[in-house]
């Protein structure tokens, strides 16, 4: 039979079958992606083929289908292992607030590098219009011009007093979607105010231990009453990205991708070399600084989690 695994234990998967029944599955085979180690072959979103058990209750997983696309991070006791968290997705979401907590551009910078690398469309949605001071709606329209001026669209909602929530809901409706954002920028409270009744725990979850070690989450998947689904990955504070290479930086960059050939050297960094595009367009107020910033500080592995 085939059908969506719609929830992972490491062990366990549960799949949504053909038949609209749900079936707790286990795997048979090994499930690899070429070049990475993952301590999970199969994630939410995976669609699979399985042989259903003589109980008829549980399955077997023997297949699994071609990925759209996938988002991985670091298994951090494992080094060289990563988790693949969810696959399939057509959009992300990431939530992010100018409020208590505030987010940063590094952040959403890194966001969207992880999110242009998966080759996943992403959205901002600001949250807690509420609180926003007249100054504060002036740093929020600073804030959307520079990510709408790259090509990602930008939502402001209060999930608080559901402001703009049905327009989030029109953009979920039929596709699976990614939820991301760090803790208390009201992820949770938005579900909420999407999904009236089904009562996500809000409050905080911490990706790691008491004794700092890395605690295992693992992304859930929610059927919405309207068609389409929305992965959340609670405690998941940032997605990692797993196999980029400095070189390739800059072309997940979305602004920077289309003057990198226009650079003098082919091997140009963007960081000091004469005749640099991308210097160029920085100077001449083509690309924002607060990128250009980010790309430097991703470059250079200062990218502490904010
Ligand atoms: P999460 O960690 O991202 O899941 O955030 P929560 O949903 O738990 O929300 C964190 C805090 O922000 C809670 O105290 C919420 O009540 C508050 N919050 C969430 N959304 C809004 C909003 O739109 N406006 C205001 N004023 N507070 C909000
Ligand atoms: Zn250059």
């Amino acid at each position: 039979m085939q059908g969506l695994v719609i929830k992972s234990t490491g062990s366990w998967y549960q799949v949504y079958a053909e038949d609209g029944q749900t079936y707790d599955c286990r795997i048979k085979g090994k499930f690899r992606i070429k070049g990475i180690q993952t301590t999970n072959p199969i994630a939410v979103g995976d669609k699979v083929e399985f042989e259903l058990e003589p109980n008829a209750e549980t399955g077997v997983i023997d297949k699994l289908h071609d990925r759209k696309n996938y988002i991985i991070r670091k298994s951090i006791n494992l080094s060289k292992q990563a988790q693949i968290i969810a696959a399939n997705l057509d959009q992300a979401f990431l939530i992010v607030t100018l409020a208590s907590p505030r987010t940063s551009l590094g952040f959403i910078d890194r966001f969207l590098v992880t999110s242009e690398a998966y080759d996943i469309p992403t959205s901002l949605v600001f949250n807690k219009l509420d609180l926003f001071s007249p100054r504060g709606l002036e740093i929020l329209a600073e804030y959307k011009a520079i990510y709408e001026n790259i090509g990602y669209p930008c939502y402001e909602v209060s999930a608080l007093k559901g402001t703009n929530v049905d327009q989030i809901k029109d953009l979920l409706k039929d596709k699976t979607t990614l939820f991301s954002g760090h803790s208390g920028v009201g992820k949770s409270s938005l579900i909420n105010a999407i999904l009236p009744g089904f009562d996500i725990k809000t409050g905080e979850v911490s990706e790691w231990s008491d004794k700092g070690q890395h605690t295992t989450t693992f992304a859930e998947m929610h059927a919405l009453p309207f068609g389409g689904y929305l992965i959340d990955t609670p405690g998941i504070r940032e997605l990692g990205i797993v196999d980029i290479e400095k070189e390739e930086l800059s072309h997940f960059f979305v602004e920077m991708r289309d003057r990198l050939n226009q650079c003098r050297f082919n091997n140009c960094r963007h960081i000091n070399e004469p005749g640099c595009a991308v210097i160029k367009a920085v100077e001449e107020g083509e690309i924002e600084p607060s990128r250009y910033e980010s790309y430097l500080s991703i470059y250079h592995g200062n990218d502490t989690r904010a």
